[in-house]
């Protein structure tokens, strides 16, 4: 596994209508950024949430959950 390689994620906002790909180390950060710039701190842009799923899938094996 390369430490070089940061995967990127994509954010979207349905607000902006936009879709934006983000680094995974730093996708916390930028969608919390967005939202507090422009929508009041309100949770809209979050990551594409079907990836987020699958994200949450690999998190699971990896914890042996599978
Ligand atoms: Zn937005």
């Amino acid at each position: 596994m390369s430490s070089e390689e940061d995967p990127t994620v994509p954010v979207v906002c349905p607000e902006c209508e936009t879709t934006t790909r983000v680094a995974l180390s730093t996708v916390a950060e930028s969608i919390e950024r967005h939202n507090d710039q422009l929508h009041d701190g309100e949770d809209i842009a979050q990551v594409d949430p079907e990836l987020a799923e699958q994200l949450q899938d690999l998190v699971a094996k990896d914890l042996g959950l599978l």
